[in-house]
């Protein structure tokens, strides 16, 4: 897609500090190195995030991470790793073409902190939830 970043990176236009090229996917090392190692996954195809993906493209590119994540943990010998995908503006996402984080982490004041708040759970509300969403999954 023209004027789509990461398009122009795994079309080669742009350069990036490419890890791993087939061709379905690209892996390379995010510009902003939250952590050391901080890598992004990609889909040569493009489209906005998962919520676009079908389960064809997101197999090519999930089937691709556990190699990868496990090459980047012993190259950087972290101590584990974040992996995190953002999904539009609100969740944390600035550029619109999907990808994945592999953030290795060395300790909690790295530079990626992330943050659950738990609230307490109602359980009614939780089960017509549930049941929600499952009908949505079956359509
Ligand atoms: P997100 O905020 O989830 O959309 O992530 C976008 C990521 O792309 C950010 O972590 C940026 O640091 C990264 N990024 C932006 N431009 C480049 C670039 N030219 N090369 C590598 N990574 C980039
Ligand atoms: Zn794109």
């Amino acid at each position: 897609m023209e004027n789509c970043l990461f398009c122009q990176i795994a079309a080669g236009q742009i350069p990036a500090a490419k890890v791993y090229e087939d061709d379905q996917v690209l892996a390379f090392l995010d510009i902003s190195q939250t952590t050391k190692g901080h890598m992004l996954l990609i889909p040569k195809k493009h489209v906005r995030n998962v919520l676009e993906m079908d389960g064809e493209l997101a197999q090519t590119v999930f089937a691709r991470l556990p190699k990868l994540a496990r090459a980047l943990q012993q190259a950087t010998k972290a101590s584990g790793m974040n992996i995190i995908n953002n999904n539009e503006e609100i969740a944390g996402q600035t550029v619109f073409h999907a990808h994945i984080h592999l953030i290795p982490r060395y300790g909690l004041d790295d530079g990626l902190q992330i943050h659950f708040t738990a609230h307490e759970p109602d359980g009614s509300a939780l089960s017509r939830l549930a049941e929600q969403i499952s009908s949505e999954v079956r359509k």
